[in-house]
């Protein structure tokens, strides 16, 4: 339906190796054999994708990304990506996206060069593109704690250097691995000096973390499955994320192919809406689970019987959450003039 791609949006929960499109994975698979750069993702090329009723579990979707990994280790591989990503993003109708990346040391660059790269394409797509995009730095739950650190300090850097690409940091990765605890230094730091957080939370049943999380008062939260009771959450995280109102990104088809929620109506968005906790429609990874910002705004729509005005409003309201504040009231005043103009 035309009209979910035409709505104005705002993407605030992407990662880049998750969001590789299969023809950005082509393209990259075809500059790597151009490069004579040593291609191992053809054995497994074909697993990247998990679809709705893939026997593959939330635990199997992180091997997933190694094979993303492995076509964006060089700079130049990994600006490809960077710019036809932003590229599919814009074409589907998003005015802003906020994409988030965990720096990774290759043997062809440093981590510091990951976040660079990053945001040199962003820049540079920037002259040609309408939509605005900013980037969040990944720390990934699974890595040392010194990498924790590490990656914290290089964000503050580049959020020094680059104050209008870098927004923030966020806490991803494999939800069994790593304790949150472990992780408030580094991300007190980066909050210290001016970042904004996020984190992913409530992924798992684990309702002391949750709590733990909800404490820390993050900017905002991904996922937040497991928060609500009847999702495997308790009365005092529900009770706590209700009295807190920290918007929650929410990621309908991930969850659902991840099996994170058994299907999508029953997914827990029906009760944050409720609670009235602000809701951003995110997509997660849109590459590892086939979708996009407008099929995720269509398949709520249909779910949970919305009409196009409050798939409008829903977006609307999304964008007072986004980091960069000083783009507020610009995605407003858009978002806004095309509910006005299709009298929504
Ligand atoms: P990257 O940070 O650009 O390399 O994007 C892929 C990475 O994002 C993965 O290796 C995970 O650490 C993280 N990630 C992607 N999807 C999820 C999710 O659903 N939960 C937790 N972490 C995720």
């Amino acid at each position: 339906d035309a009209f979910f791609v035409e709505l104005p949006k705002v993407e605030l929960h992407a990662h880049l190796n998750g969001s590789l499109s299969s023809a950005t994975m082509l393209e990259l698979k075809r500059f790597h054999a151009d490069s004579g750069l040593e291609d191992k993702t053809n054995a497994f090329f074909d697993e990247f994708q998990i679809g709705a009723g893939d026997t593959r579990g939330l635990s199997d979707c992180f091997q997933v990304f190694s094979i993303a990994h492995s076509l964006t280790s060089t700079p130049d591989s990994l600006a490809l990506a960077t710019r036809l990503t932003l590229q599919e993003f814009q074409d589907d109708g998003c005015c802003y996206l906020e994409l988030r990346s965990t720096p990774r040391d290759t043997p062809h660059m440093t981590k510091l060069q990951y976040i660079e790269t990053i945001i040199k394409a962003i820049r540079k797509a920037s002259v040609h593109l309408t939509m605005i995009t900013t980037l969040i730095v990944s720390i990934n739950r699974n890595q040392p704690l010194g990498e924790a650190d590490e990656i914290a300090n290089l964000a503050i850097e580049c959020f020094k250097k680059y104050p209008e690409n870098v927004v923030g940091i966020e806490l991803s990765g494999d939800p069994m691995a790593g304790t949150f605890q472990s992780f408030i230094p580094a991300l007190t730091k980066a909050r210290g000096a001016g970042l904004k957080v996020t984190l992913h939370c409530g992924e798992v049943c684990n309702p002391k973390e949750v709590l733990e999380m909800l404490k820390f008062k993050p900017e905002r939260i991904g996922h937040g499955v497991c928060i609500h009771p009847k999702y495997g959450g308790t009365d005092e995280t529900w009770s706590l994320l209700c009295k807190l109102k920290i918007p929650v990104e929410v990621c309908l088809t991930s969850n659902v192919n991840t099996k994170s929620t058994p299907d999508y109506d029953s997914h827990h968005f029906q009760y944050l809406h409720e609670a009235e906790i602000p809701i951003i429609l995110c997509t997660d990874d849109k590459g590892v689970f086939a979708t996009s910002l407008s099929r995720e705004y269509q398949i709520c729509v249909k779910t949970f019987a919305m009409t196009y005005s409050q798939a409008a409003r829903l977006s609307l309201n999304a964008c007072q959450y986004v980091f960069a504040h000083n783009t507020r009231k610009m995605l407003n005043d858009k978002i806004l003039n095309f509910i006005e103009k299709h009298s929504l």
